[in-house]
């Protein structure tokens, strides 16, 4: 279903960093990559890219966790809270764990990454399933399908 209402506020598990966001998700997704597996400490990791400039840290600071990499992934210091990621070169969205918002219902995958990767019992209501990741010229048409299934 279409996000309810904008701006949405969140924040992790503590209350220590809270965010708003101001934008519609481009797109909504579940990925079942081991390394998602473990960072969530679950099955699989949920995002919705968002709008870089429609999304802001209005208390706290979030700290680098994860990797350590090129792709920056943000916890909060206090609780460890894995929040959001900022994917390398790819700085026009964020990649939000939409649980962190406080009102995360409305939130459905569209896609699905990495199910060659899946615990064989995970299952997503995803439209679009993908072995490893979208091939890079799939992301616009996705994107846009996207758009229309929130209209
Ligand atoms: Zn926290
Ligand atoms: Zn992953």
């Amino acid at each position: 279903m279409p996000i309810p209402s904008l701006p949405a506020e969140g924040g992790c598990r503590c209350g220590r960093v809270r965010l708003r966001i101001s934008a519609k998700p481009l797109l909504t997704m579940a990925c079942h990559c081991t390394g998602c597996q473990k960072m969530s400490s679950s099955a699989y990791s949920l995002s919705a890219a968002i709008p870089a400039d429609g999304f802001e840290i209005t208390k706290g600071e979030p700290v680098i966790g994860g990797l350590h990499g090129a792709s920056k992934h943000y916890f909060c210091g206090y609780c460890m809270s894995w929040m959001f990621t900022r994917p390398e070169g790819l700085d026009w969205f964020v990649n939000l764990r939409p649980t962190m918002l406080d009102d995360p219902a409305w939130f459905t995958p569209f896609v699905e990454t990495w199910t060659s990767e899946k615990l064989p019992w995970a299952e997503t209501p995803a439209l679009h399933s993908y072995a490893a990741l979208p091939a890079f010229e799939e992301y616009d048409g996705l994107v846009a399908e996207y758009a229309k299934s929130q209209a």
